[in-house]
Formats: C-alpha cells, structure tokens, sequence
C-alpha cells in the first residue's frame, strides 16, 4: 500500500541523519582525494538509496498529514540544525526523487545512478546516455577569471565500470549542439571547475537555436541575479522525453529529448536555503528542442514546477517543506525577465 510505504520512509528518513552525515564526510573525503566510489552502492548499504517505497508527493497520503510530528531520533523543534545535512552544496534543496510508474521499474538504479561532483551532481541514466537531471548552485562566487576549456568535450570516467562513456565525436555531424547544463561561463573561478563542465555527463544533444536562442538567454537571466544580483541560484536542469516509444537517438545511442526544462530558485542576497519561503522567486522554464527559436526570448516558455515534475517524472525541492513546495511549484514565475 502506498500510504504505509509513505509513512515508513517519512519515519525512518530522520534517524538516518547521523550516517547521511558521515556519508557526505566519507563522499566529501573520497572525491577530494579524487577517488571514484560506488555512491550508489554505499547509499544502498547504508539505507539511504532513492529506493522504490520513497513518497510520490502528486499523490496526498494520510502519511503526510501526520509527519509533522517529529519521529522519534530527531532534532526538537526549533534547534538551530533541524534540517538533515546535504549530500553537497548543490543538492541543499534535496535529491529529486522519481515519481509514479517510473519509481517502480526494475531497472530503476541504472537509469536514476547519483553522481556527485565538487562542482555539480547530476543523476545519469544508463540507457539514455544522458544525465535524468544536473543541480547545482550559482552564485557571484561561482564566476570568475578562467579561461574557457579548449580542447574536445570529455568522457566521464566517474562512470561505474562497463557503462558506455559519451565520447566527444558521438555528437559530430550529428545536426546537434552539446548543450552544457552547467554553462561553462558557469563554473570560471578556477580552470579545473571549468573543465568539469565539459564532462559529457553535463551535456545533452541540443539543437543549435535552442543552445544559442531562449536557452542561453534564460543562462544570461540567472548570470545577471547571481553575478550583478548577489543572489544565489538553486539550478536543476535536464532533458524531457516522451515517454511513448524509443527516443531518437545520435552516435553511439545517445538520446535527444524533445525539450529542455530549467528550475531555478531564487534566493535573495543573504538568503540561506532555510529561508525559502512561499513568496520565494522560482522560474521554471520547458523549451522545444527545436529549429527555428533562436531569435526568442526565454520569458515566454516559462511554466510550473508541477509542470515539469509530471513530464520529468521527478519529485524535485524534496528537502523544502511539502507546504512550501506546495505553493512554489504551482507559481507560474511573473518576475522581471533580465538578460536580453
Ligand atoms: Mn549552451
Ligand atoms: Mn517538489
């Protein structure tokens, strides 16, 4: 039943808090010394995996209602640390969570592997040879001076061993840009978090006049609040697929999806992620990956969180409060649209 199963998860989630903690020193340890581990693996090991019986919020249960009681093992209320420590600074808003039928499937692992970088974390999806989703967070001290990687895009060798890693040439001639997630201009305070962005984890095929069109001025939109603006950004970013059928594919199998969609929450200069709040700006924005936009402006795509969560098939904001989350995702974003 998916009202119990909802319940478990909401109760046993809190008592976790100590080894999610040690497992973010243990991820933070390891990826500093440059070390690949099975983050996947551990989480499962650990009972902390994205696992089947996770709660699907389109789906009200009798669990939530009550699961503002605090369970038994965690924080009282009001204690200055009540929020569970992020895996990484660029999942402080939470892991997006699989919803609805995809959350079932078998194969789920493989197609929703969590890879967390310094300077991005991304769920990559073994079958479509792409990234499910890319978070991360933006600020005026992501910029700076290093020049742009030069040089072919790069094969993740973060990958589990015996996946396929995109190479460069499976996106030569193939009428498709490799459309950054993590914008290079993104990631210039020093050249080793530049390069990271040209992983071809953080690409997904786009078309050109989407790439240089609305999808870079949206890109310019959140450079400008978070560079000239002082505010930090919460980004989650990814590819959105029809569900119906095999996606069109490019090289070596690599999926184009039929539109791009962005959430970016806005926090207010000085602002910290406990702070989120009903009246909070998100911007949540679905493009066509399609010719013939490249003289559009970002604005008119904009849509509802609710809107891409349906299509993405993903529970995103999960570490914001279920009311909170309420009243964003169903906001249309009215906000000045910057940029050009
Ligand atoms: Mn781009
Ligand atoms: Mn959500």
């Amino acid at each position: 039943m998916a009202g119990s199963a909802d319940v478990g998860s909401k109760r046993r989630k809190p008592k976790s808090w100590g080894s999610r903690a040690l497992l973010a020193l243990v991820v933070t340890g390891l990826s500093a010394a440059g070390v690949k581990c099975g983050l996947e693996r551990g989480l499962k090991e650990l009972g902390l995996d994205q696992g089947e019986d996770r709660p699907s919020r389109p789906s009200p249960s009798p669990g939530r209602a009550s699961s503002s009681s605090p369970p038994k093992g965690a924080p009282p209320k009001g204690a200055p640390t009540a929020r569970p420590p992020a895996l990484s600074p660029h999942l402080e808003l939470g892991v997006p969570v699989r919803t609805g039928a995809r959350a079932a499937r078998a194969e789920a692992a493989a197609d929703d592997h969590l890879m967390i970088k310094p300077q991005y974390a991304l769920s990559y999806n073994r079958s479509r040879n792409v990234a499910n989703w890319v978070s991360w967070r933006l600020d005026a001290a992501s910029f700076g001076d290093a020049p742009r990687h030069r040089g072919k895009f790069l094969a993740d060798s973060a990958l589990p061993d015996g996946w396929y890693r995109v190479q460069h040439d499976d996106y030569t001639n193939s009428g498709f840009d490799r459309g950054h997630m993590v914008r290079s201009e993104e990631r210039t305070r020093n050249p080793d978090d530049n390069k990271a962005t040209f992983l071809l984890t953080n690409i997904l095929p786009q078309r050109h006049d989407l790439n240089a069109g609305p999808w870079l001025r949206l890109e310019e939109a959140c450079q400008e609040l978070a560079q000239k603006e002082r505010r930090a950004l919460f980004l989650i970013a990814g590819g959105l697929f029809d569900e119906r059928g095999r996606p069109p594919t490019i090289g070596k199998d690599v999926a184009v999806p039929g539109a791009f969609f962005k959430v970016a929450v806005v926090l207010e200069p000085g602002q910290g992620p406990e702070d989120i709040g009903p009246s909070t700006r998100v911007i949540a924005a679905v493009m066509p990956n399609e010719t013939g936009i490249l003289d559009e402006g970002w604005a008119q795509y904009r849509t509802t969180v609710d809107e891409i969560e349906r299509r993405a098939g993903y529970d995103v904001l999960t570490a914001v409060p279920e009311a909170v989350q309420r009243a964003l995702e169903a906001r249309t974003d009215d906000g000045p649209a910057g940029g050009r």
